[in-house]
């Protein structure tokens, strides 16, 4: 047996040690060569290994993980193609400004440029998508650039990085006396080095700006964004509402900061909310296209906004009329410092608030005549409802509701209610659909001591429904409700002069088989499938599988034609 004195350890067994030592918990991946055995001993040495069927899904799961935990999501990719396919949870979690650290092997570094299996020049296909991408060209460069590209996915505007550790990297040695040293050393320049505050420029005199605007405005509102949720900002938020009196309107992910229950809430008052609004103080969320850059006709022309980001770059991109740079949490905070000195409130009976509140009193009485009936074929609202209903009932804390697709994300956006932060996961800034079977396994590590409940659409379900398959294996208290309408949008809507030509006799490029038997999948693999065509059925399912917390698929039959084509971005399409 090796004395201690010639025991080595190899790169792969590094990584896995310096990732644990770095404070990583979860890894999400797909394993093959050459990073096999850095998936085992990441796992050896603490780091438990999600493995997946597809990195696609891994990497939207190790991005979901981020926004939950605040902390980056790791994703383990092989070399090459898996490397590509890992490309979609980088950019997915730059693009929504979550933490992620993607790691994947490479081809040996003598066999670059020579055609080896599965070469990529890995950092040039990352580099477009990550805040930093950087190869380890020997063994002891490992610890530090764990430390450091951790570090950079949550410095400043949260983001992915990208970790490239050649295959003869990872079978490199060093004594396991220096590999300790080596980790050591990585884990104290990381704690000396400035850990980066958010910048915080002129945040006094921003601070004081801005409460001085929403003093003296007549129709204040509060923008909460899914920033707000990732900073934690919602204490701050709640007070701020509850002090002034001022209504707030959440972005998708934003929901829940602030629970939907509370009557100061705009959601059901949205558009009259942005077009009246005089001042709207902007926390964590970005000027896009989810709020329609800000501008008219949704926005008032003389709109003044007060923006709230950790970036720079946002801020000098949007020209508000107030830019404050920092953490949201810290920065609300002071915001109700400022506002302790000298409070001011509006009153209920304040007509902005009573314009808002009867607005969305109004609009949720209409919605709630629609959503009592018990339509059958189902539409989408009935059985939302019927969710919706489900899910208020299993009380705090409240399951993270996973939802994509076109017409059930759109219609489950108004109908499902967040009653508590980061309790809503969806398409996310760039609409991305595939996400929800990674994202369901994201949760149920970041929570457990949630139920996770995915709302999906048959279309978005199938980019990644072989992940029921990592439901079962690790046996995750996740419920995947797929709406069943027979393909994207639902049932064909062509024109006749679009069936023409050789192929009219096609399925539609929206069609999928009719009727298709999801909840089967889930059964394949050992766990809980059930087809529901009736409320009944559909609540039966519900309490079943809500209790047993185990993976369960419920494939909910809807009329095919109860949907608009492109949910409600038909002017997009
Ligand atoms: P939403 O989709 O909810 O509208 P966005 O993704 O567009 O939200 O915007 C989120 C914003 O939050 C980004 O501009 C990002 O820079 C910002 N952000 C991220 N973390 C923080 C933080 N800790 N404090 C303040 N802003 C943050």
């Amino acid at each position: 047996m090796a004395s201690n004195s010639t025991a080595t350890v190899d790169g792969s067994a590094l990584a896995g040690r310096a990732l644990a030592a770095a404070g990583v918990r979860h890894m999400f991946g797909v394993v093959g060569i050459p990073v096999t055995s850095l998936a085992s001993r990441a796992a050896a040495a603490g780091v438990r290994f999600l493995a997946f069927r597809n990195e696609q899904s891994a990497g939207y799961a190790a991005a979901a993980y981020g926004f939950l935990t605040d902390s980056p999501g790791l994703l383990l990719t092989v070399s090459g193609p898996g490397c590509v396919h890992g490309l979609a949870g980088l950019s997915h979690a730059t693009a929504n400004a979550w933490p992620l650290l993607m790691v994947s092997g490479s081809c040996a570094q003598a066999d670059a440029g020579r055609g080896d299996f599965q070469e990529l020049d890995q950092i040039a296909a990352t580099k477009p998508f990550a805040k930093l991408a950087v190869k380890a060209t020997t063994i002891a460069d490992i610890p530090s650039l764990v430390f450091q590209a951790l570090a950079a996915a949550v410095s400043g505007r949260p983001g992915g990085c990208y970790l490239d550790i050649p295959s003869d990297v990872l079978h490199q040695t060093l004594p396991e006396s220096e590999a300790a040293a080596v980790i050591a050393a990585a884990a104290a320049d990381s704690a000396a080095s400035d850990p980066s505050p958010p910048k915080q420029k002129n945040l006094d005199e921003g601070i004081e700006k801005a409460v001085d605007l929403l003093r003296r405005a007549e129709r204040p509102l509060v923008v909460i964004g899914k920033g707000a949720a990732y900073a934690r900002a919602e204490e701050a938020i709640r007070k701020l509402v509850d002090i002034t009196g001022i209504p707030f309107l959440p972005t998708p992910m934003g929901k829940g900061v602030v629970p939907d229950a509370h009557p100061l809430s705009a959601t059901a008052a949205r558009s009259l909310a942005i077009r009246q609004c005089d001042v709207a103080l902007v926390v964590g969320a970005r000027l896009n296209w989810l709020l329609h850059f800000g501008e008219p006709p949704k926005w008032s022309k003389d709109v003044k906004f007060i923006l709230v980001d950790v970036c720079e770059e946002e801020i000098e991109l949007r020209k508000p009329h107030v830019g404050i740079v920092g953490d949201a949490k810290r920065v609300m905070e002071l915001i109700n410092r400022e506002i302790k000195d000298n409070p001011f409130c509006l009153a209920r009976s304040h007509p902005w608030v009573e314009a808002i509140t009867k607005k969305a009193k109004d609009n949720v009485l209409k919605m709630e005549a629609q959503l009592v009936k018990d339509v059958v074929p189902f539409n989408f609202m009935t059985p939302l409802r019927i969710i919706r209903d489900a899910i208020l009932a299993e009380g705090t804390p409240a399951p993270i509701v996973v939802s994509e697709g076109a017409n059930t994300m759109d219609v489950g956006r108004a109908v499902l209610v967040q009653n508590e932060p980061r309790t809503r996961l969806d398409a996310g800034t760039w609409g991305t659909m595939g996400v929800g079977l990674g994202y369901c396994v994201a949760a149920a590590m970041a929570a457990p001591e949630r139920l996770v409940v995915a709302v999906e659409g048959d279309s978005a379900f199938g980019f990644s429904a072989m992940e029921v398959e990592t439901l079962v294996r690790y046996q995750l208290p996740v419920v995947v409700i797929v709406f069943n309408n027979n393909g994207v949008y639902g049932g064909d809507r062509r024109s006749p002069d679009e069936i023409t030509g050789p192929y009219k006799y096609d399925p539609a490029p929206t069609s999928f088989v009719p009727a298709a038997g999801y909840h089967k999948m889930m059964e394949a693999f050992g766990g809980k499938g059930y087809l529901v065509e009736t409320p009944d059925e559909l609540k039966s399912a519900l309490l079943e599988s809500f209790r047993a917390r185990k993976p369960s698929v419920i494939n909910v039959i809807i009329d095919p034609y109860a949907g608009a084509e492109s949910g409600r971005m038909q002017h997009k399409n």
